[in-house]
């Protein structure tokens, strides 16, 4: 399963602010191996980002010798958009 359809299969409203929301694995774990999630908002943002021009990875700033800009889908974390994120900060769902 693609990534792409895999965040669409965990694709759920906020029971807060009833905004439509996707559950995305963080990469990091909890201190007993589960995996975290993150809550991010389902419409992406069009961001331009700074790429490594041969790898396509991105990179932390300009200045070095082969970056270059791309456009990419960004994401923004729910708590950071949701009205009541502040309530459920740090909580598992929103
Ligand atoms: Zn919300």
């Amino acid at each position: 399963m693609a990534a792409a359809e895999a965040a669409a299969a965990m694709s759920q409203r906020c029971r807060s602010c009833g905004a439509r929301v996707v559950f995305v694995p963080s990469g990091r774990t909890t201190s007993t191996g589960m995996p975290i999630w993150m809550i991010l908002d389902a419409k992406p943002t069009k961001r331009v980002l700074l790429v490594n021009q041969v790898t396509g990875i991105p990179v932390n700033g300009p200045g070095h010798q082969d970056t270059v800009t791309a456009a990419w889908d960004t994401y923004t974390p729910h708590r950071d958009s949701c009205p009541q994120g502040e309530a459920w900060h740090g909580r598992r769902l929103p």
